[in-house]
């Protein structure tokens, strides 16, 4: 076993923080990603400014008093740049960064397709395996890259608060469908009994089969805390149904899925090379040859290259 791994097992936080980074600069790190686990994952995801930051860090309180311990990852999937610099904009989590018993870290990648949620999902693993028991990953936005992170937690709640059209937004955005705790924050503010029901009108008017999880709506107001306890009641019975109903495996499948399909994106793009892949690139925007017909082409050629590898013995 690598130093690195033992290091990260044992919870030493400053290991931890060094293999996020390793991740985020796409390196790596197989034996850490075999490792078991048992966090509970939860996605926060919703537009800016609803209140995310301040919601989570009543979160993190409420777990920290259940004397849990709660891994935070702030993703910002429009920002380039790495080694956390956005914390102390997006959390106001001053009084949490003192907690040993709560490691935070704002994470952005090198913007590759798919990047950024494997490597969320890989530095999830990472506090699961340092043992920490409550993961949330905090995004920003609708687009892919937040509906694919959202797709790795078990549990997502996604935030609203009142205002013109954020509620059709995000129903547009496909969040509402993936939400499993749905919240409005901000419920002193103007129009919040109004956006409140929009949103129970949207949860209720969705097909829902027997035995299906109930989307509760739970108002907040993150600035004093009210509600939060109605928040944290809702994650846990969501995990509570994923338990009972087997449907915490189906949720692990998915993430595999998730992460596999990225992996195996990267890796692909990895061995065709820049070269081979700028030629191809230039093919297909020439309309020389369709984009299905180059990908088969350089497929079959990456066969024949494994195939002479082998052939040869396997290195080159
Ligand atoms: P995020 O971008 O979604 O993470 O939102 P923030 O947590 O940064 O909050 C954005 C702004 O809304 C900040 O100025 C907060 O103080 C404010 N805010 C957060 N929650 C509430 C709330 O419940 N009511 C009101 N009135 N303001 C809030």
């Amino acid at each position: 076993m690598s130093e690195l791994v033992r290091e990260v097992l044992s919870g030493d936080r400053r290991a931890v923080a060094r293999a996020i980074s390793l991740l985020e600069r796409g390196e790596r790190l197989d034996e850490l990603m075999a490792q078991g686990g048992h966090a509970h994952l939860v996605g926060i995801t919703g537009p800016p400014g609803v209140g995310k930051s301040t919601l989570l860090n009543h979160l993190a309180l409420a777990y920290r008093q259940r004397g849990v311990q709660v891994g935070i990852l702030a993703v910002d999937p429009s920002s380039p740049f790495g080694g956390g610099a956005l914390l102390g904009d997006r959390i106001r989590m001053r009084d949490l960064a003192r907690d040993p018993g709560v490691f935070i870290r704002s994470m952005s990648t090198r913007g590759a397709v798919g990047g950024l949620a494997l490597a969320t999902g890989e530095a999830a693993r990472v506090l699961e395996v340092a043992g920490y028991e409550v993961i949330f990953v905090e995004t920003v936005g609708a687009g892919q890259d937040e509906l694919a992170i959202a797709r790795l937690a078990h549990t997502v709640v996604v935030v609203q608060a009142p205002g013109l059209g954020d509620e059709v937004q995000a129903l547009k955005a496909g969040l509402i469908q993936v939400a499993d705790v749905l919240v409005l924050n901000k419920a002193d503010r103007a129009g919040a009994e109004r956006a409140l029901r929009i949103l129970e009108e949207m949860v209720e008017s969705r097909p829902s089969p027997e035995g299906a999880w109930r989307v509760p709506v739970v108002s907040t107001i993150a600035l004093d805390g009210t509600g939060v306890a109605k928040v944290v009641f809702a994650i846990e019975a969501h995990r509570a149904y994923l338990e009972q109903s087997g449907k915490r495996r189906a949720r692990e499948v998915a993430a595999a899925r998730v992460a596999l399909e990225a992996a195996l994106q990267r890796s692909l793009l990895e061995r065709l090379g820049s070269v081979a892949l700028g030629d191809a690139v230039e093919r297909v925007a020439a309309r020389e040859v369709s984009p299905h017909a180059e990908a088969e082409r350089l497929l079959d050629a990456l066969a024949r290259k494994s195939a002479d590898e082998v052939l040869s013995g396997g290195d080159d």
